[in-house]
């Protein structure tokens, strides 16, 4: 609460110190879920009878990111990076697909293409859910994480919408500051996978 807290500035105007008013308040404890396999997910949410923006099951695989671009406060804030595991995941769609009747999950989380194993869980998924034309979309990769492999587990339902984050820094130089390592070739790359599987 910023009313709880003294600033002083230097006569420049940057910032000397930053008291607290209260006691107990001298320090922010961070809190967050540590063991996000027990983190609550809503497996029956409320399906809208017309259609919406994300009109699917946004199931969150993991919470943070391991790049760690300078930029990004999502990266900052939400660290450590934490991932659900596979057996929760798998679990979590098989209930949320039966309660709701959705016909496409989204596979969320700051950089979907980092999660450990991404193939695999793809490949799970469509074995379990193929059958009943449950379609898989990845809301947030990063360019060089998309792989042809992805695409062809993905294109076996049909094709869904790829968000691919295209962050580049106009030089090496740059790049190294703000950790950003995103080449040009892995941009025409994914950007190749995708004309040729026809996203
Ligand atoms: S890869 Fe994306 S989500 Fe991760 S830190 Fe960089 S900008 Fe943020």
């Amino acid at each position: 609460m910023p009313s709880l807290f003294r600033i002083d500035y230097h006569p420049d105007g940057k910032v000397k110190n930053i008291t607290s008013t209260k006691q107990g308040y001298e320090q922010v404890v961070k809190r967050y879920v540590s063991n996000f396999d027990a983190a609550q997910f809503c497996t029956s949410s409320i399906v809208p009878y017309m259609q919406v923006i994300h009109d699917r099951i946004s199931l969150e695989i993991a919470r943070g990111c391991s790049r760690g671009c300078r930029f990004c406060m999502a990266g900052m804030i939400y660290r450590p990076v934490r991932e659900r595991s596979m057996q929760k995941i798998l679990e979590i769609a098989e209930t949320t697909l039966a309660s709701t009747g959705y016909e496409e999950l989204s596979l969320a989380s700051l950089s979907t293409g980092d999660f450990t194993g991404i193939e695999m869980l793809l490949k799970n998924l469509m074995q379990r859910h193929q059958k009943d034309r449950i379609a898989i979309s990845l809301p947030s990769l990063r360019a060089e994480t998309l792989c042809r492999s992805l695409m062809e587990e993905i294109k076996l339902v049909r094709k869904t919408g790829f968000t691919i984050a295209l962050k580049q820094a106009p030089s090496g130089c740059a790049m190294q500051s703000t950790k950003t390592s995103l080449k040009m070739t892995s941009c025409i790359r994914s950007q190749r996978y995708l004309k040729q599987g026809g996203s």
